[in-house]
């Protein structure tokens, strides 16, 4: 990455903890997507706050839709419909670049998901540790679909731990998970934020007495 675009990157990371979109560096748990405590980490993601941030929603999206271009999607899959606005403003962007009509864009929740030798691309907002992308890869591997890539805002996986098909971030930082078991906020006896997340539920468990478990 050039110079210049690494730092307007760093600016953009100030620029999101100065507004509250991304909240940290502090000790946070976050959900497992089950509404289970999950993994940790020094960073959370207001998705509310980013959301009701047009311009930042629009930047990210207009970022995105440079760096994925190359791929010359034909359609766009979302794991779930909470991804489907920036994915549908991702297609408007890429049909304007391809100068095509449309690249039609689907939810894995609730629209019947598309088949045939179609290159498709996955996006979802925040990536965490890739578990519903993987599920939706292979079901659209199923349909003889040709996954060239995942978009995302926020991407939380080492891209080293994912390195089947590339992933692009609107947010090239990554804002990195870790299991409980190793969490080095933990280790460093740093108190959990009970505010946000699962951190209260978390505390909750911690501070049950032992032997309680069935
Ligand atoms: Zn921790």
């Amino acid at each position: 990455m050039a110079e210049t675009a690494r730092k307007a990157e760093m600016t953009q990371f100030d620029d999101l903890v100065a507004r509250g979109v991304i909240l940290g560096p502090d000790h946070f748990v976050l959900g497992d997507g089950y509404g289970n405590p999950g993994h940790h980490s020094s960073h959370f993601i207001s998705a509310a706050k980013f959301y009701d941030a047009r311009d930042l929603l629009h930047d990210f999206s207009r970022r995105l839709a440079d760096r994925v271009a190359h791929w010359r999607v034909e359609s766009i899959v979302s794991p779930d419909d909470q991804s489907l606005p920036v994915a549908r403003l991702l297609g408007r962007l890429l049909a304007g670049t391809y100068r095509v009509p449309a690249v039609p864009c689907f939810s894995m929740e609730s629209d019947p998901l598309p088949s045939g030798p179609l290159r498709v691309m996955i996006h979802d907002d925040v990536v965490s540790r890739g578990r519903q992308a993987t599920e939706l890869m292979g079901r659209l591997r199923e349909r003889g679909i040709e996954i060239v890539g995942i978009s995302c805002l926020f991407r939380r996986i080492d891209s080293s731990l994912f390195s089947e098909v590339p992933i692009v971030a609107a947010l090239a930082e990554p804002l990195v998970t870790y299991p409980a078991a190793i969490c080095p906020l933990c280790r460093a006896g740093v108190p959990v934020n009970t505010d946000f997340g699962k951190g209260r539920f978390f505390q909750a468990q911690q501070d049950e007495p032992a032997g309680f478990d069935i």
